[in-house]
């Protein structure tokens, strides 16, 4: 197996070459030119596997090799070393929970995948590695967690001061160690514009490999696979739907593999807010990107969503047949509200946005005369966003790990939105 470039365009890459270039020169991204089969009695023995195990036995075929066994074993159990569990909301319907990981989205575990890929091959470089982020909350805060204590890599993380939620910003700010917090006096666009500044600097360059940890990198993308695995290793009966709450569509995609690599799924739905360019699609097998649109659902608010090209590659671009098995199905954020407060009043759960729009979704186009059952995605746990409070009108309790974070100073820098001002701070951790 090898990795090639969707826009076919780039040279083949192994894993290794993969996961340092981030993305192939073409511009497309990669994408395994066998889909490895695992057969019935794997699929029988799952129970039996703690989930790093289940982790290692997914991730390995797409390795090659280029990690040892014994390696690629540590790196999945600190991948994974907290629970995906499957909680039943009604007869129909379950949620897998995803948000038991450091950062409480589900985002932590293809971000700590990474990293230890990361730290793992820049043992052969002399040079630093540092990874640079820019953040409007979520994505960065899992990063930058992600890559916390990773021996041999540095992170520099940007994100807009005052403009994101207090859960969020505890969670960026009280790191420390190889991690340095930017609080930018300025937008998320000018950490951005920042970030990708630094990352096309040649003369840093020369001091430090440089890289994005990219959301759309292989060693973030393919451990996702490992929730719908575990979801199954939990589930009795018919092959569940799976309802995925989508933006850039990476986590569907992961399922999708998934599935094709013989993991027994009945259908897929992708559940989306107002950004509806994948629902779209489905409607007219045209792909229009559109600029995207603020929503409660925001981790979600994506108008290009770059990982759909994944799916349909993994249909081999025949449209009619990935219609069989998937669908896609947009919602509001009244509707999201609503959702929330009735998923609070008839199954006493506190859904986030996210979660909320997969279960209505899931819920609606749930096939009853075939008596067909569902898993909803809850990706993110309801803490991280302010809008939750408000919409139930309480505020929900913190997880342990929230409190803890609370009682720590916090490390973070204020800057100003200056090239400069960030660009000597970098050079001051080389
Ligand atoms: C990123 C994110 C999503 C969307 O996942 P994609 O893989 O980009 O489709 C959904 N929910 C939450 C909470 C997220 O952080």
């Amino acid at each position: 197996m090898h990795y090639f470039s969707t826009n076919r365009r780039s040279p083949y890459a192994n894993f290794r070459e993969a996961v340092l270039a981030g993305q192939p020169d073409d511009r497309g991204l990669f994408f395994p030119s066998e889909i490895p089969r695992h057969d019935v009695n794997f699929f029988n023995g799952l129970d039996d596997l703690s989930t790093g195990d289940l982790a290692f036995q997914v991730m390995k075929p797409y390795i090659m090799g280029e990690i040892t066994d014994d390696e690629l074993a540590r790196i999945c159990h600190e991948t994974v070393n907290f629970e995906i569990p499957l909680v039943r909301l009604t007869d129909e319907i379950s949620a897998l929970e995803l948000f038991h990981g450091p950062t409480l989205a589900f985002k932590d575990v293809g971000a700590r995948f990474m990293s230890r890929c990361l730290g793992y091959f820049s043992r052969a470089f002399s040079e630093k590695t540092v990874v640079v982020v820019a953040t409007s909350g979520d994505t960065g805060g899992a990063v930058a967690a992600g890559f916390h204590n990773v021996d041999g890599v540095e992170v520099v993380i940007l994100f807009p001061k005052g403009r994101v939620s207090k859960v969020q910003e505890m969670q960026l700010t009280r790191l420390g160690g190889n991690v340095t917090t930017l609080e930018l006096h300025g937008s998320f666009d000018d950490c951005q514009a920042i970030a990708k500044q630094l990352l096309a600097d040649e003369a840093l360059r020369g001091k430090a490999k440089l890289t994005s940890a990219n959301s759309i990198n292989i060693a973030r993308w393919l451990p996702q696979q490992i929730y719908y695995f575990a979801a199954i290793a939990g589930w009795d009966g018919e092959p569940p739907i799976f309802c995925v709450p989508s933006g850039n569509f990476g986590n569907l995609a992961a399922g999708m593999l998934a599935n094709a690599s013989g993991l027994p799924v009945k259908r897929f739905i992708a559940a989306c807010n107002a950004n509806d360019v994948v629902p779209r699609y489905m409607e007219t097998f045209k792909y229009r990107p559109r600029p995207s649109i603020a929503t409660l659902s925001n981790a979600m608010d994506v108008g290009d969503p770059s990982n759909f090209v994944r799916i349909l590659e993994i249909f081999g671009h025949d449209d009619a047949k990935l219609a069989e098995v998937f669908a896609a199905k947009s919602i509001s954020d009244v509707e999201t509200a609503a959702t929330m407060r009735e998923m609070y009043k008839q199954c006493n759960y506190i859904a986030d946005p996210h979660g909320a729009v997969a279960f209505r979704v899931l819920r609606d186009n749930l096939d009853r005369a075939t008596g067909e059952k569902g898993i909803f995605l809850e990706t993110a746990h309801p803490v991280k966003f302010d809008s939750v409070a408000d919409i139930l009108g309480f505020e929900s309790a913190l997880p342990t790990s929230i409190s803890e974070l609370a009682s720590r100073p916090s490390a973070s820098i204020e800057v100003e939105n200056d090239y400069e001002a960030v660009r000597d701070i970098l050079v001051g951790k080389l």
